[in-house]
């Protein structure tokens, strides 16, 4: 992997603890344990970070966007307090029956993304948990990090360039790679 600049960052799964019937309020978000402490990590260390997340539980009427960026609000102002900070969160609000183009693992969140933030995609660095993140970082030309917290336990068949056990070992991978980069 060549020194990534920028990473794109799954929630559920990734940040935030999975539940099967969707994380619907801010009290139902729980933040996987050093989630925060490594993305700062990785903003101290001159990354630019965005959060691209489906949420398909506002489509389904399950939740808000005001609730759901009441939760991104939280994650934001803990990375800050940590030192880091978060660019954006980019969120597909559809169910899979509105045939959007932004739901993962279609790569649309990754176009907006580049056309909203300048992000080159081609150098950028994708963390997910799921066979669809890998697929959506693939169509878009990302380097693709699987991470076994969340929907896939085994990496079995995501057909990620790297599979890491979390989001800590995500980012010791990702600095280790900019490292060898600057070295002599
Ligand atoms: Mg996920
Ligand atoms: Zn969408």
């Amino acid at each position: 992997m060549s020194s990534p600049r920028t990473v794109l960052i799954d929630r559920d799964g990734v940040i935030v603890k999975v539940r099967t019937d969707y994380v619907k309020t801010l009290a139902e978000m729980e933040i996987l344990p050093g989630a925060i402490e490594a993305l700062a990590e990785l903003a101290k260390n001159h990354h630019r970070l965005f959060v691209i997340t489906n949420q398909s539980a506002i489509g389904h009427g399950l939740t808000t966007r005001e609730e759901v960026d009441r939760m991104h609000e939280r994650i934001s102002s803990e990375v800050r307090q940590m030192g880091g900070a978060i660019e954006a969160f980019l969120v597909c609000p559809h169910t899979p029956n509105d045939g959007c183009e932004c739901r993962k693992p279609k790569p649309g969140l990754l176009f907006q993304a580049r056309d909203k933030y300048g992000v080159d995609l081609n150098s950028a660095v994708l963390v997910g948990d799921a066979a669809t993140d890998i697929q959506a970082a693939r169509a878009a030309g990302c380097t693709s990090i699987l991470v076994l917290t969340g929907m896939s336990a085994t990496g079995d068949g995501t057909g990620s360039d790297y599979t890491v056990k979390n989001i800590q070992q995500a980012v010791e991978l990702i600095l280790a790679s900019a490292q060898k980069e600057m070295g002599p």
